[in-house]
């Protein structure tokens, strides 16, 4: 047992004098808090030179004297960054605080900061305790060679692989922010990865990495997925630029075939697309219609997109089960009068989403 203080009481013992009472509290209970001000202790802010978010600050973890890891044990259980392709050792490591990384590493630094960054969205933006709300880690795994020109989302793990024009990490906020939703919706409505619920899915993880990318850099004009990467996989704004739907009706590109990631990735942009109107507003026609949308602000079509998932969808559900959730949420957050409700439904009515 160890004493934790003593104090002077106002009670008085049987000689009338103040009694002197102390306190005793068990060793074993204070080591998990003695543990955790020693991990504080270790978790140390290092300002870095990373190659696209350019200079910034990431928590590390520093171990012994000199030797620091990417490795954030301030954000919930930790935000944890380590080789892809290593035998042994998988931490990065640095011997100084500013980590000076070669050129294919140092895309780790970037990794590390659009992941602790994707936290820090979902904390403020949604008061969310990490993927699971309850503060799990994340690992991430940078610079696998077996994927090319794409990150992934596995086993509940970023997978973050090669660019293979450059030779470079694969990694920006929007992309981060992308697979990590994967993991948010996996914890939440758990929506299947193949059909129209597929396509929900995706379409989710653009607007939540797009919004990401929005929030960190203050300012919302650049649509499509992936570009600070170098990489363009979706252009939300105008998805018939890169042969995407921009309608559920847009039987030119709406994908009908048997490969099922390919259909979920490119029908995706139908949702995808409605935020964007919601969010820019402006008028879209189709098939003899003209839709005007007005536009909501950034931070309100986000908390209608978050709760229309984690509080209405479902694993089967379809763009009109979709359109109904966002509805719900937007009448929950704003009521059934405001403008954010009108919005919404008409930005879905413009992309060939009515109601049941
Ligand atoms: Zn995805």
């Amino acid at each position: 047992m160890t004493c934790l203080f003593s104090a002077r009481t106002r009670s008085l013992n049987r000689h009338d004098r103040p009694m002197k009472t102390k306190i005793w509290i068990s060793t074993f209970a204070l080591l998990p808090l003695l543990v955790a001000v020693k991990v504080a202790d270790n978790n140390k802010v290092c300002t870095v030179n990373t190659i696209i978010n350019g200079r910034v600050t990431i928590v590390c973890f520093r171990q012994g004297d000199s030797v620091y890891l990417l490795r954030d044990m301030s954000r919930g259980h930790g935000i944890i960054t380590l080789h892809a392709d290593q035998d042994g050792n998988e931490d990065f490591c640095s011997h100084t605080a500013d980590w000076k990384l070669d050129s294919i590493n140092r895309g780790a630094l970037d990794v590390h900061y659009c992941v602790s960054k994707t936290f820090d969205f979902y904390e403020e933006v949604f008061h969310r305790n990490s993927l699971d709300g309850f503060g799990c880690a994340i690992y991430s795994y940078v610079n696998d060679h077996a994927i090319k020109d794409n990150a992934i989302w596995a086993n509940r793990q970023l997978r973050v692989g090669i660019n293979s024009q450059t030779g470079r990490t694969v990694v920006s906020l929007d992309i981060v922010g992308h697979e990590l939703t994967h993991g948010v919706i996996a914890t939440t409505c758990r929506l299947a990865a193949e059909g129209e619920p597929g396509a929900i899915n995706e379409s989710i993880c653009d607007i939540m990495g797009k919004s990401l990318e929005f929030w960190v850099r203050g300012k919302s004009d650049e649509w499509v997925i992936g570009s600070e990467a170098g990489l363009h996989f979706r252009d939300m704004a105008d998805p018939r630029r890169f042969k995407h739907p921009v309608n559920y009706n847009d039987s030119t590109y709406w994908y009908n075939g048997i490969e099922t990631k390919v259909a979920a990735h490119v029908n995706s942009t139908v949702g995808s697309h409605m935020f964007y109107l919601l969010v820019h507003g402006g008028t879209s026609q189709w098939a003899g219609h003209i839709y005007d949308v007005k536009a909501i602000s950034l931070a309100e079509a986000d908390q209608i997109i978050y709760f229309s998932f984690v509080k209405y969808l479902f694993p089967r559900s379809t763009y009109k089960d979709w359109r109904a959730a966002c509805l719900a949420s937007a009448s929950d957050l704003f009521g059934k009068n405001s403008q954010q409700y009108r919005s919404t439904a008409v930005a879905w009515s413009a992309v060939g989403i009515e109601e049941k």
